[in-house]
């Protein structure tokens, strides 16, 4: 079913039929035909279409911020920032493409050898509900720069989202094809993998999901990215500006109600100082508002699906049965809302420790020293981000070394900017989307020599 559901009220807004074999058929049709046009098209006429759809994000942002909220809860001021930096994604590769995709000379024993870097074809594109905007724009604006095109398959709960954006790229001047929106269970995403016209697949989402399509891409020798879960570190030691940084661990566990990849979710806090940040922690995260998402004021909106908060609170009842330690939370509210959640004294075998907690529950670890902080951030399965909080410029050093992740921010939250690669490594995932490492995954690095 797609359908699109106010998780705030219950609401159906409305359903969508998935589309049919010959309509998936046509779509598949024009994009390759899409492609044939737009692989010649210059940096200057994409970079011109790209403009056009940033000056359209940021002149409707409370708009589509709105469709955002609505589809999938996050709160309105979250949602018309996420508009917004849609528009900075677009306007980022508008100008920095062409630099990032120049040919790259290299002397050898040719008269001249250089790297030419050309698009692969339509590349398709799996997507999560949680940022349903900014997951779909970080790949497309590198991609259509590149001269590919563009098959989202968007998840079945932000279908509004889904056709939005396609009608973004539309009003924006890029001809029909360019950009399409299909709308498709993911049971139909094999069937477009095995297509001959699709030539590589990105997915943001769950390991299950990025299993099963990095392994059918696999067989047929089609590119992916995966840009799968997380369970990032947040570690605190003693030399940190402890105020700061509590102000910032509940930012950054709580950021879209709790279900971001990048959340912190796991908070490793050195013993001289575990006491203090531990009693501010639990007390800020007692005060945050929960509520209406369209309310400006709101922290905390509902989580996006009833199958999500179940999952959640499953999670958190058994970590408690199986020893953890709760400090504030675990339970549901009425709706699709859950209590911001703090446990402590996590269990090895309990989910808390094992799993992605895809809410707005905190993990709260002791530790002695930097040692026992490494070993414990590194002891998941995931590697996307991680954070850590030291004014100790040795102790920064061994971080940034030692971190098993694909990004380490020191006194700061992890989050993703369109000039940074982003990505992670183990279980999160392979691959890098922004800055110029995104824009070169889709290409055909072709080398080019000549005597
Ligand atoms: P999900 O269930 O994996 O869904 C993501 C997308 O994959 C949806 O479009 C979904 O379609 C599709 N999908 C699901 N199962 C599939 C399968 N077997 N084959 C092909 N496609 C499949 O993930 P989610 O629960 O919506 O999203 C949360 C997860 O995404 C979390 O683990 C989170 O950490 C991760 N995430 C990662 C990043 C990152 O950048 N690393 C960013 C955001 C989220 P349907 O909706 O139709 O099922």
């Amino acid at each position: 079913m797609i359908a699109s559901v106010n998780p705030a009220t219950g609401e159906t807004l409305k359903t969508f039929a998935a589309l049919t074999e010959d309509q998936l058929e046509e779509k598949l049709q024009k994009a390759l035909q899409a492609f044939q046009a737009h692989r010649h098209s210059s940096f200057e006429e994409r970079a011109l279409m790209l403009s056009r759809a940033a000056a359209i994000l940021e002149s409707e942002k409370d708009d589509f911020g709105r469709l955002m909220t609505t589809e999938m809860g996050k709160p309105i001021k979250a949602a018309v920032q996420e508009a917004e930096k849609c528009a900075w994604v677009c306007r980022y590769y508008a100008e920095n493409a062409r630099h990032h995709l120049a040919d790259q000379v290299i002397a050898t024993n040719a008269t001249r050898s250089y790297v030419h870097f050309e698009p692969l074809g339509p590349v398709l594109a799996v997507m999560p509900w949680n940022f349903p905007f900014w997951q779909v724009f970080r790949f497309a604006a590198p991609a259509l720069m590149a001269g590919n095109v563009g098959l989202l398959k968007h998840a079945s709960n932000v279908p509004q989202c889904a056709l939005a954006i396609e009608q973004i790229f539309l009003r924006a001047g890029f001809p029909d094809g360019t950009f399409q929106s299909l709308l498709i269970g993911s049971d139909m995403v094999e069937r477009v993998l095995l297509d001959h016209r699709v030539a590589a697949a990105t997915l943001t989402g769950s390991e299950p999901a990025g299993r099963s399509v990095a392994s059918t891409a696999g067989k047929q020798i089609k590119k992916t990215v995966l840009e799968l879960g997380g369970s990032d570190p947040f570690i605190v030691m003693p030399s940190a500006n402890l105020a700061a940084a509590v102000t910032t661990a509940v930012k950054a566990r709580t950021i879209n109600n709790g279900q971001s990849c990048i959340a912190a979710k796991r908070f490793i806090v050195a013993q001289d100082i575990y006491d203090e940040f531990e009693s501010r922690f639990v007390a800020a995260m007692k005060a945050l508002r929960i509520g209406d998402p369209m309310e400006e004021t709101t922290d905390i909106g509902p989580l996006a699906t009833p199958q999500i908060l179940r999952d959640l609170d499953n999670q958190v009842s058994q970590s408690i049965s199986s020893g953890a330690r709760l400090l504030t939370g675990g339970r549901k509210l009425q709706g699709n809302f859950y209590e911001p959640t703090v446990l402590a004294d996590i269990p090895v075998r309990s989910p808390a420790f094992c799993e992605e907690l895809f809410g707005p529950v905190a993990l709260l670890f002791r530790v002695d020293g930097i040692a026992e902080a490494v070993k414990l951030a590194n002891a998941t399965t995931f590697g996307l981000g991680a954070a850590a909080w030291t004014n100790d410029a040795e102790e920064q050093s061994r971080f940034i070394n030692e971190l098993e992740a694909g990004s380490v921010f020191i006194n700061g939250m992890v989050a993703s900017d369109p000039r940074l690669p982003f990505g992670g490594v183990k279980n999160s995932g392979y691959g890098r989307e922004l800055g110029e490492f995104g824009i070169r995954e889709f290409v055909n690095i072709k080398t080019v020599w000549i005597k």
